[in-house]
């Protein structure tokens, strides 16, 4: 299925006034249909895999903005450290140390968000209160890193006060910690709630790109 131009321009009409990043998630969809939306005036995408992000930021123009969304493990940070500009799912102390010395290392300054887990699901990523509480205490000390926030997924459910619920629970948070900063919720079927609910980033994939192959 191709770019979806119109979905994409009456998300953009729809976010203008709202204090609403969009974030266009290109996972598995190819360098063209990045273009397309990157000549639409789109500069901020996601991605999910390391070196998926590695071979498509080395064709596609230098001003977008990368985002890495996925789960990240530590030792595949130094791949995408001289480019990525967010990422969004930090989830241990050991990965934010690690960004801030790969940052150093390249003279850079990386964002992130630390990923809360707030679904009831037990098989998505994030970090419980304890976990948050060290890792910010951390956060004076690595100076190549900017934590601006948290980022979370609401559980796979059509039931929408379940997922306000989960969104209301990342927004206590994000006041407590981060009252100022980024707050990543929101995806394709979900993310009129989170907005809703005081989301500043939206990520939203198969509602501009169309459905997804499951990976092999
Ligand atoms: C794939 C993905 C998205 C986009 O999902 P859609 O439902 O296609 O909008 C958003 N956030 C994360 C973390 C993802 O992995």
């Amino acid at each position: 299925m191709a770019v979806q131009v119109d979905k994409y321009l009456s998300i953009v009409s729809e976010l203008k006034n709202q204090n609403v990043t969009l974030v266009a998630v290109s996972k598995t969809k190819p360098v063209e249909d990045i273009k397309a939306l990157y000549e639409l005036g789109q500069r901020d995408f996601g991605e999910n895999y390391v070196q998926e992000l590695v071979d498509k930021q080395s064709v596609l123009p230098e001003d977008i903005r990368w985002h890495f969304i996925g789960h990240l493990q530590s030792n595949k940070v130094k791949y995408i450290a001289p480019f990525v500009y967010l990422i969004h799912g930090v989830d241990s102390l050991k990965l934010l140390k690690e960004i801030n010395k790969q940052a150093e290392k390249y003279g850079r300054f990386i964002h992130c968000l630390l990923q809360a887990y707030i679904a009831k699901e037990e098989t998505k990523f994030g970090m419980d209160e304890a976990e948050i509480m060290e890792v910010v205490q951390s956060i004076p000390s690595l100076p190549n890193i900017h934590v601006a926030g948290f980022m979370g997924m609401a559980s796979f459910t059509e039931d929408d006060t379940i997922i306000r619920q989960e969104f209301q629970h990342l927004k206590k948070l994000q006041d407590r910690f981060f009252p100022d900063g980024i707050l990543s919720m929101g995806m394709s079927s979900d993310f009129q709630i989170a907005i809703q609910e005081g989301s500043t980033m939206i990520r939203i994939g198969s509602l501009l790109f169309g459905a997804r192959q499951k990976k092999s």
